[in-house]
């Protein structure tokens, strides 16, 4: 699947928003959903989604839609700086497999940075442990204003 498809209501995040499948949730409000990745491109790395949409990518969302979300995904990075005192904050979404995207239901990423730390492979690296990532949820969730 690439830029041109249709939403596939079984894809595994649309699966963690009706609750059929886990994930270790930091916060949501109305509008959107955020969750710690599995596979984390660093510690503390975060995905933050729209709870209303069908959009598989940026460019399909509905105009309404994007204010609410990127408010949310700017206040969910604003509480993973706060908890977890990255260098920087790296923020980050793909369009289209030929821009690295695996999963079709839009997200944005949050991936706080530290001097002299590689950034980690793309949906790609070892799974995370649940207990570590409950754990910074929570680091997260406290500091959500
Ligand atoms: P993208 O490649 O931009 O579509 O990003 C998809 C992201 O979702 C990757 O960073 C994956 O590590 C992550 N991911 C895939 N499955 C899950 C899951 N079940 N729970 C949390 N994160 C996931």
């Amino acid at each position: 699947m690439s830029l041109d498809g249709a939403y596939d209501p079984a894809n595994i995040f649309a699966k963690i928003l009706r609750g059929e499948a886990p994930c270790v949730r930091v916060f949501e409000d109305e509008h959107v959903f955020a969750f710690m990745d599995v596979f984390p491109q660093s510690k503390g790395h975060t995905l933050v989604i729209p709870k209303h949409s069908t959009a598989r990518n940026f460019l399909e969302e509905e105009p309404q839609v994007v204010g609410p979300l990127m408010l949310g995904v700017q206040r969910v990075a604003r509480a993973v700086r706060a908890a977890l005192k990255p260098d920087g904050v790296m923020i980050s979404q793909f369009n289209g497999a030929a821009s690295g995207q695996t999963v079709y239901h839009l997200h944005f990423h949050i991936i706080p940075r530290w001097d002299g730390v590689p950034l980690g492979r793309h949906a790609g690296g070892g799974m995370a442990d649940k207990e570590e990532l409950k754990a910074l949820a929570a680091e997260i969730a406290a500091k959500i204003a």
